[in-house]
């Protein structure tokens, strides 16, 4: 095998995946895996998926790419999609979750421009991407390392303190930035009445209630977004990960003033809407509107929890999450975790320090988490043991 040039940024597993169908994937070698990541919440509708396949390889022999001076059919459909399905009002197409999120905040600032209100309220524990200004907002410090100068203009408070929000919001503040479920951090779901009084006081102030929904947007939780769960219509939604079922893609959903705000010139991306992309997302949104799917990713996060909690497994510690976004609080080490799994033919991710993350593709079948479970039992065993 050749040597590996990629710069090394991750802690890779040794493993290269070569193809896959549904929730299983197989490497280099032919071991099959059961997929309980689909690449961090993204192959949403799992691998090879028939009707994502096709509209791929169509648009991709019509028009891969047509720079943003003209319009793509595709992209207007799925921005249409979006907003039938979110009741929002615009949407702003690019690649990736960070970019969404950069987007969220240039909205935020715009709109905050007149009234010199320039923060960005973050949360501690939050994550926000890998840009130097997401970088900025994601609330935790490990991520303020080595890239400073960070922009300015950024406040972090705790989450569910209700009284360090209220001091928090003032004046200054443009946006309120929160993931109704911190994923990276731990698959830590915020309460509904936080996520309640922080979209109240942020319309009594004239403040945009920016939802980061890149990892729990799209249907991984059941609902197509998570904040209507908690009852609450953000001003500004991000999306990307699920939301091309693997092409990649991002979005950010605006109502009101925030819809309107940017102006030709004022934000822009070469590859963002593309109608390769905008085709992909098409489908995904087309499935995940099919009648049931969305009540059948509830029912199977359900199943996954109620099995890892009948279990009284003395490894674990807590199971939490919504729809297919679980977290698993683990009293032994998550990665030791996610290298037996490997060895066993099942892929898990790991976030936080103590949390064995599960994201199966959202079609996953009852089969499948059982088998997968029974894997992941297993292992924890041997790992309590270890
Ligand atoms: C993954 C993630 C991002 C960053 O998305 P990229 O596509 O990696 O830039 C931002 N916010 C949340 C909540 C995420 O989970």
């Amino acid at each position: 095998m050749s040597s590996d040039k990629t710069m090394n940024t991750y802690k890779r597993m040794g493993l290269v995946l070569v193809r896959g169908s549904g929730s299983t994937v197989e490497d280099e070698e032919g071991k099959k895996y059961l997929d309980f990541t689909s690449g961090i919440g993204v192959n949403s509708l799992g691998h090879a998926h028939p009707k994502l396949v096709a509209a791929i390889a169509e648009q991709a022999g019509k028009i891969i790419h047509t720079c943003n001076y003209y319009q793509s059919r595709e992209a207007i459909e799925l921005s249409d999609a979006l907003c039938a399905r979110t009741g929002m009002d615009a949407v702003f197409l690019c690649n990736s979750g960070a970019e969404a999120n950069e987007g969220a905040i240039k909205i935020a600032r715009k709109c905050g421009e007149t009234r010199g209100a320039s923060t960005v309220v973050t949360l501690h524990g939050s994550f926000h991407g890998r840009t130097i200004a997401t970088l900025a907002a994601t609330g935790q410090d490990k991520f303020h390392e080595h890239f400073g100068p960070f922009p300015a203009g950024f406040a972090y408070v705790q989450a569910e303190d209700k009284a360090a929000l209220d001091a928090v919001l003032d004046k200054s503040v443009c946006a309120l930035m929160l993931e109704p479920i911190q994923g990276e951090s731990g698959v830590l779901p915020l309460s509904a009445g936080y996520l309640r009084y922080a979209a109240k006081l942020c319309a009594e102030r004239g403040i945009l209630f920016i939802a980061d929904e890149v990892q729990c947007g799209v249907g991984r939780t059941g609902s197509f977004l998570a904040s209507s769960c908690a009852g609450i219509r953000p001003d500004i939604v991000t999306l990307a990960k699920g939301l091309a079922g693997g092409v990649p893609v991002g979005a950010v959903l605006a109502r009101g003033e925030a819809a309107t705000i940017l102006k030709p010139g004022d934000h822009g991306t070469t590859f963002g809407g593309n109608p390769l992309a905008a085709a992909a997302g098409r489908v995904v949104l087309a499935e995940l509107g099919a009648s049931g799917f969305l009540e059948g990713v509830a029912k199977k996060g359900e199943r996954i929890l109620g099995t890892v909690l009948s279990w009284k497994h003395p490894a674990v510690i807590q199971a939490r999450g919504a729809g297919l976004m679980i977290g698993i609080v683990v009293s032994v080490s998550p990665d030791k975790v996610k290298e037996l799994c490997i060895a066993h033919g099942l892929l898990v991710l790991t976030a936080g320090s103590d949390v064995v993350r599960l994201l199966p593709p959202l079609v996953i079948t009852d089969a499948e988490i059982d088998r997968g479970l029974a894997i992941l039992r297993d292992v924890l065993d041997q790992a309590a043991k270890a």
